[in-house]
């Protein structure tokens, strides 16, 4: 295998040396699958194993570097008694301590009288320092190899630092020259660096954690590039032209008229937006961002009204049975005798199913709304002009561009979220598409009482639910997800569950992580219908059922949620017009940060802004709710640490519409995996 071959970098990390299928494996733990991925493992700290100490200077615990002769080998042959080398300095003496390995290997790398380099750390046992299974030693010849900084890798059980080391030099050190996509002058006048030299000293020195360092912002730099690459090349495959619908909106208007509420100026203007799309010649792909409870579901029902009148056939998209199937009997609702609409889940039984499937075929159905069992192979439109996924955020760009292609060259697409995301972070979910924001909640709206509560006095909560369930409100009570385990998150609601079902008997539902499906839409049909008043539930719930009668929702262990998801999880009530209510509840004394958090929530219901501070209220590292929300597009780059990187990478690729349709680039794509997500050979 030649190393210094472009492409050696995307083969497998089996083609190295020393690399075999039991390493390969550990590998891949640590999601090492191809010699790229060495490259992009970066050291989070390097081991100063660079001076060599004398045997009076040794500290215990540290990790040191020592010159010694070998004085005697010590093989006990007993089980569970060590193999013990006793070396020498003219400073003192030193064990060296091995379980489990082989005499031979031993006297082999300690011969008898000859001085030794060893590095490890530092113990101190039975009145005499040792070091136990050191991670380097070697014959004075080799002394640099060892008396140096090294770099330190996160490793997993099987690859220690040395293997680790010994591939990954295999890789950076012999790193052919890559052409670099970006020119001199660019990476002069924006003060980066190219990218072999990056990379060369992200693995060779403190750049690594610097990530204000000119290499690690190379990096930042090419790994937004490739996601924006990625977003702008999406755009001009789902954009293409289509034919023009015939529009007509006499339905939709008088839908409008017969609503026992006014639209918001912001649904209104959606609307429009939304509308010249549909008219237009170019294919629609456009997101609507809208908080939850800003009432995106009728705007897209008008929009889907008027493809319809037009003589298409549409889809409408829920995440959930439950979500979907509450869009179906709204659309039966408004849209009365007008159209035929059905409902397709993957519970649907199959006779019915062979039906709607015929029907579809055969244009008898106009809108045909349902779970992801929409999107199956085997369903056929005779025409279909429109598809619109509701709560999309869990949907990748992959995922996207798919839907699109899945409805052909003149369906157009609209997707619909709940997830505000703040303004750096614009471009990098959504660079791909055109964006409609709801701001303005519908006027009739109170806003949600945010209150927070120490947790010891839970006690008095029980008069006020009383009240609450008298008055015929339900609540929603969260428990944490305390740590990443299904059993422990089960174990909290459950316990809480039991507390509570005895306070106010058969009025209490669970619902967790560990029912399957079809048991949590049980439990939320109960609740939903009225007939329990209080859910306890884990997080896994979505934010999307409009629950009328929801509200109160109270947040146990609130500091454990990103403010965010806080007010995702807000959003769950309020969404009638009675008064809604949140309550907070704290486990220990708040910290300054948790305090602030507390008043951004309190203060405002606005979810664009909630996620701007929540990200000013985050340092880099502490990026790990984002991670958790599913929101881990970056590997190394920072939505505040690096914004003026975004605006760049923004500028670079999106307004100097910058001609892709080079090879560079396929570089850059494979090495962040994008290249599947795009067909590179296109590029
Ligand atoms: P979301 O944007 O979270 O999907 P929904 O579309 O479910 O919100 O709307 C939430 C509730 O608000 C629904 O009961 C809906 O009928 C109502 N609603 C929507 N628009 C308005 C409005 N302009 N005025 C009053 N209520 C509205
Ligand atoms: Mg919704």
């Amino acid at each position: 295998m030649d190393l210094r071959k472009k492409d050696f970098i995307f083969e497998d990390v089996n083609k190295l040396k020393g690399v075999g299928t039991q390493l390969s494996k550990y590998l891949k733990k640590k999601r090492i699958e191809k010699i790229k991925d060495i490259i992009l493992n970066l050291p989070y700290s390097e081991t100063d194993r660079s001076k060599i100490y004398k045997l009076d200077e040794l500290e215990i615990g540290k990790t040191q570097t020592i010159q010694v002769k070998v004085k005697k080998l010590n093989f006990p042959r007993i089980r569970n008694l060590p193999n013990k080398i006793i070396c020498t300095d003219n400073k003192g003496e030193i064990d060296i301590v091995y379980f489990n390995s082989r005499e031979g290997y031993l006297k082999k790398i300690f011969p008898l009288n000859e001085w030794v380099i060893v590095s490890g750390k530092i113990n101190f046992f039975r009145n005499k320092y040792q070091i136990t299974n050191p991670e380097y030693v070697t014959s004075l010849e080799n002394k640099d190899y060892i008396a140096t900084n090294i770099p330190k890798y996160s490793l997993t059980k099987g690859l220690n630092e040395k293997k680790y080391r010994s591939i990954s030099e295999q890789v950076i050190n012999n790193l052919t020259t890559i052409e670099d996509w970006l020119s001199k002058d660019f990476i002069e006048k924006n003060n980066l660096l190219n990218w072999n030299q990056a990379i060369k000293k992200l693995h060779a020195s403190e750049d690594s954690k610097n990530i204000n360092s000119k290499s690690y912002r190379r990096l930042v730099f090419d790994e937004i590039c490739a996601n924006f690459i990625t977003l702008s090349k999406n755009r001009k495959i789902v954009k293409r032209n289509k034919k023009n619908k015939l529009f007509k909106e006499s339905i939709s208007k008088k839908i409008i008229n017969n609503l026992n509420f006014e639209l918001t100026g912001d649904q209104l203007k959606v609307l429009k937006e939304i509308n010249s799309d549909l008219k237009s010649d170019k294919r629609m792909f456009r997101i609507m961002q809208g908080d939850v409870g800003s009432g995106k579901t009728i705007v897209s029902m008008l929009s889907l009204a008027n493809v319809i009148e037009s003589n298409y056939q549409c889809a409408l998209m829920g995440p959930t049975e439950i979500l979907a199937y509450q869009h179906f009997k709204l659309a039966k609702k408004i849209f009365n005798n007008n159209f035929k609409i059905e409902f397709l889940s993957g519970k649907t039984e199959t006779r019915k199913r062979k039906e709607i499937l015929r029907k579809l075929k055969e244009g008898k159905i106009d809108l045909l709304i349902g779970t992801h069992a929409l999107f199956q192979k085997k369903i056929e439109f005779k025409k279909l002009g429109y598809v619109v996924i509701d709560e999309q955020h869990k949907f990748g760009v992959k995922q996207r561009s798919d839907f699109a292609k899945k409805g052909g060259i003149n369906c157009d697409v609209l997707l619909m979220s709940a997830t505000p995301i703040p303004r750096t972070m614009m471009m990098s979910h959504y660079g791909d598409m055109d964006v409609s924001k709801i701001t303005e909640k519908p006027s009739a709206r109170k806003k949600i009482n945010t209150l927070s509560k120490p947790e010891k006095k839970i006690n008095e909560l029980w008069s006020f639910l009383n009240k609450q369930i008298a008055e015929r409100n339900q609540i929603f009570w969260v428990c944490p997800l305390i740590e990443e385990s299904k059993f422990l998150d089960f174990s909290s609601a459950k316990k809480k569950f039991d507390l509570i079902n005895n306070k106010f008997p058969n009025k209490v539902g669970l619902i967790h992580g560990s029912l399957d499906k079809e048991e949590k839409e049980k439990v939320l049909k109960r609740f939903l219908e009225e007939k329990i008043s209080i859910l306890v539930s884990t997080t896994v719930i979505e934010v999307g059922i409009d629950f009328p009668n929801a509200n109160v929702i109270i947040i146990e262990n609130a500091n454990k949620f990103g403010l965010a998801q806080l007010h995702q999880l807000r959003g769950r009530v309020g969404r009638g017009n009675r008064q809604a209510t949140c309550i907070l509840l704290f486990k220990e004394s708040l910290s300054k940060n948790s305090i602030k958090r507390i008043k951004i929530l309190k203060s405002s219901d606005d979810g664009f802004f909630i996620a701007e501070e929540d990200l000013k209220l985050r340092g880099f590292g502490d990026l790990t709710g984002y991670q958790q929300s599913g929101n881990k597009t970056f590997k190394f780059a920072d939505p505040l640490l690096h914004k003026d990187l975004f605006e760049l990478a923004e500028r670079f690729i999106f307004k100097n519409d910058l001609n892709i349709n080079h090879n560079k680039f396929a570089f850059l794509l494979k090495l962040f995996d994008k290249a599947e997500i795009i067909n590179v050979s296109e590029i």
